[in-house]
């Protein structure tokens, strides 16, 4: 599956047209590699696109002895939600390896066993309800000498730009159940079809779940799994 929205990159904190992805991501990686210490961890480079929705994508590297629950955690922080089931699939069948079929993987699996290959496709499945399919793919293996201790998100989407369907002249940032999207001028006072005040409508959040679900929004913590973060300094008393 392609995805469709320009990127941004965390690595060198550059956006980048869609059609220079493969070459940007290249570029990138090796700097990754080569900018760190040396512990010789190995990472794997994987690129996730919504089924939902393929604006929205992620490159994201994984300690290659981690394990799916791990990305399973960091999904639900970044896109998801706490609640709702969730599980990964085989969705491609590979003949060579009988054992490997169209069936649900398990979540104590290692990311380096699962993403084998390039030609193994994976789906995540988010809430048996309201689906969201998340399609997932190797890139590569990376030897990294910085050490990570949980998923990053080395490049993603632009966030999407939702246009007011009120007054369709600014961002919207209040999103209604009836799938109305506001600006902050019009979402003033809530939704009046839906009889709904300003407080009861869900945030603009970038995220393949908004508007799905009962989404808000408000299990997510994007920023810490952002490859540029840096966690705010402690102050010392
Ligand atoms: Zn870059
Ligand atoms: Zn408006
Ligand atoms: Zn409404």
């Amino acid at each position: 599956m392609q995805q469709t929205q320009n990127g941004i990159c965390f690595v060198c904190n550059a956006q980048f047209p869609i059609a220079e992805c493969k070459k940007h991501m290249n570029e990138c990686v090796n700097n990754m590699i080569a900018e760190t210490d040396n512990s010789n961890q190995s990472l794997t480079i994987l690129h996730l696109v919504a089924e939902v929705d393929p604006k929205y994508w992620l490159y994201v590297i994984v300690r290659s002895d981690a394990t799916l629950k791990d990305l399973n955690k960091f999904l639900r922080e970044y896109w998801m939600e706490d609640d709702h089931l969730s599980c990964f699939e085989y969705i491609s069948a590979i003949t060579t390896i009988p054992t490997m079929t169209l069936k649900e993987i398990p979540m104590k699996s290692t990311i380096k066993t699962v993403f084998c290959d390039t030609s193994v496709n994976v789906q995540y499945i988010f809430d048996y309800g309201a689906w969201t399919y998340v399609y997932i793919k190797l890139v590569g293996i990376a030897v990294s000498k910085k050490e990570i201790s949980h998923p990053m998100v080395i490049a993603k989407n632009v966030p999407l730009y939702h246009e007011c369907t009120e007054c369709k002249k600014a961002p919207g940032v209040a999103l209604c159940s009836c799938d109305k999207c506001m600006c902050e001028g019009c979402s003033v006072n809530g939704c009046a079809e839906c009889q709904l005040e300003q407080d009861e409508l869900s945030p603009v959040f970038d995220s393949p779940r908004m508007g799905r679900g009962g989404f808000d929004g408000s299990d997510c913590n994007q920023e810490i799994y952002n490859y540029n973060y840096v966690p705010p300094k402690k102050k010392s008393k």
